[in-house]
């Protein structure tokens, strides 16, 4: 049996310290067959990130060049930066067969739903909000003013799980990568997602 399908669209998202970063990063390392993309952004570069790898670090000029483009599948400003996902890699990507993982915010997502229908739309939500202020707070790379920002968007965000296919408590790190996995595993498996064509005998 010979079976024809396109690349699957992940698409993650969550409030800031939900860690969904963290099971994005594990997922591609047990899972060879997922490639994902790069953002480009507005924002400074945190101490240790490099450009092209975590994302393509651009001015603000740069990217609204790039919005003018039409470069972007999608694009949203988060915290005052502009984040947006680079078109040619995804749809490159999906259309040679490859899955492609988007972690992106809210605003990003729904844009991608409405174009993209057949992908997946995963929301990783912390085990509590107390424990989500921990975590904000010991990733140490924000400013109290900034802290603070991400706490307050993080309670309105969370109300947007109804909009996602599947959601993920993220309690334990490890068991919250496995869950990712399998929702990839089974919708891989879905029949709507081929076209089956027997051949031969
Ligand atoms: P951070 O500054 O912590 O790296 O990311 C801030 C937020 O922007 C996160 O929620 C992250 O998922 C989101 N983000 C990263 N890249 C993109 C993107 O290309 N598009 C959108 N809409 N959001 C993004």
């Amino acid at each position: 049996m010979k079976m024809a399908g396109k690349g699957l669209l992940v698409v993650v998202s969550g409030p800031s310290g939900a860690g969904k970063g963290t099971i994005c990063k594990n997922l591609l390392d047990i899972n060879k067959d997922i490639v994902a993309s790069v953002s480009a952004t507005t924002r400074m570069p945190r101490e240790g990130e490099l450009n092209g790898k975590n994302y393509f670090f651009v001015s603000r000029d740069k990217f609204e060049q790039m919005i003018a483009d039409d470069d972007f599948i999608e694009y949203a400003v988060v915290y005052d930066n502009y984040y947006g996902t680079p078109r040619r890699f995804v749809e490159e990507n999906l259309e040679n067969g490859k899955d492609v993982l988007l972690e992106i915010d809210i605003q990003g997502a729904l844009q991608v739903k409405d174009r993209y229908r057949e992908g997946v739309f995963v929301f990783i939500l912390p085990p509590s909000m107390e424990e989500l202020k921990n975590r904000i707070i010991k990733r140490g790379t924000e400013s109290e003013r900034e802290i603070l920002k991400r706490f307050e968007a993080a309670y309105k965000e969370i109300n947007f799980v109804s909009r996602y296919n599947y959601f993920i408590i993220n309690d334990k790190v490890d068991e919250a990568t496995e869950k990712l996995r399998s929702i990839i595993i089974a919708e891989k498996c879905r029949v709507d997602r081929f076209k089956m064509q027997f051949i031969g005998e």
